[in-house]
């Protein structure tokens, strides 16, 4: 993935001088270094330790980007401008991080006090945002005017392009996908609400179905993939069991591919973009043949016009995806 991603981003991320582009997840960092020519040329993981304080985050952020311009052999101050993609509601234009659950932040102003620690300018955008950004302008949907993503993962977050630009509407808050009511009162959603996309194929909602199916007494593989706890499994977790053929797993990843479907077909009839792209966790794990599925209930909804010749596709970038974004951010910057 890696070396297909950097020989992807040749031309969208080249540009002035070294970048530095940023994933911020719930568990872990991700940070990397952006040469002028637009190679990613090296990259460095940390774990997030959100439960430290805001201020512990930025510091470990900025040991993350240090920690990538030695293994690029340049000095950090070589860096002349950096990108982060952030989880929940930004306000992009004061790079504040307005409602982060997971990082346990509220109006948090990750852009300012990053740019101090660096000395070099900072942009801040959604996590998902920026990687469908990145998938636009260098993976599964180079060209595309019209498209929206989709990312199943810890929760489900979304982003759109619309006229070849990221829309964001009134507040840039636009493209929660993840919080659209797909069942009235389905199962209780990270928000608060119910039936919400993310409550029914977010990893959380898969995992926590096949806990209250495995505790009426079915049996699952997963309590022994996942050491124990089934609240604990990973994508990665379900994928394993999927290959067992294990029976509950299978039951939960249905409904949940039926799920997505309505949600696409919802987005494809409210928005009739040309492609949806599908990312994060629960897909980089599960791969085509969900994809597959999908895509196939997506074709079995009765209104078909916005349906019938959607583009259904894998993330290009996966992994790669959100830094991508993210130095693509930096390299928005005018310096
Ligand atoms: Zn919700």
């Amino acid at each position: 993935v890696a070396v297909t991603a950097s020989s992807l981003n040749g031309n969208a991320l080249a540009g002035h001088g070294y970048i530095g582009a940023i994933d911020l997840g719930g568990t872990k960092i991700l940070a990397s270094i952006a040469a002028p020519d637009g190679t990613i040329v090296s990259r460095a993981k940390k774990m997030t330790r959100a439960d430290r304080g805001a201020e512990t985050v930025v510091e470990r952020m900025t040991e993350a980007v240090r920690e990538a311009a030695a293994e690029a052999g340049i000095d950090v101050r070589a860096i002349v401008a950096a990108g982060v993609g952030a989880p929940g509601p930004i306000d992009t234009a004061n790079g504040v991080v307005k409602q982060a659950p997971n990082l346990g932040w509220d109006n948090f102003p990750l852009r300012d006090a990053l740019s101090t620690r660096l000395g070099c300018p900072v942009s801040v955008g959604n996590d998902v945002s920026v990687a469908v950004l990145a998938e636009h302008a260098a993976g599964a949907g180079r060209g595309v005017r019209h498209l929206v993503g989709i990312w199943p993962g810890t929760g489900v977050g979304g982003g759109m392009i619309m006229d070849g630009k990221l829309y964001g509407g009134v507040g840039d808050l636009a493209g929660e996908v993840g919080h659209m009511t797909i069942k009235a009162g389905g199962p209780k959603c990270g928000c608060g609400g119910r039936g919400h996309l993310e409550a029914l194929c977010s990893r959380t909602a898969i995992v926590r179905e096949i806990a209250k199916m495995v505790k009426r007494g079915a049996k699952s593989e997963i309590t022994k993939i996942a050491g124990g706890n089934i609240l604990q499994a990973t994508s990665g977790d379900l994928a394993k069991a999927l290959l067992r053929g294990d029976k509950v797993v299978m039951k939960v990843l249905d409904r949940a591919s039926k799920h997505l479907a309505l949600g696409i077909a919802s987005v494809a009839n409210l928005l009739n973009p040309e492609m949806v792209v599908l990312g994060g966790g629960v897909i980089e794990a599960l791969g085509d043949p969900f994809v597959e599925r999908v895509t196939e209930l997506v074709r079995k909804q009765p209104l078909r016009a916005a349906t019938a010749d959607l583009k259904i596709v894998k993330s290009q970038l996966g992994d790669d995806a959100g830094i991508t974004g993210a130095a693509l951010l930096a390299r928005q910057i005018q310096l």
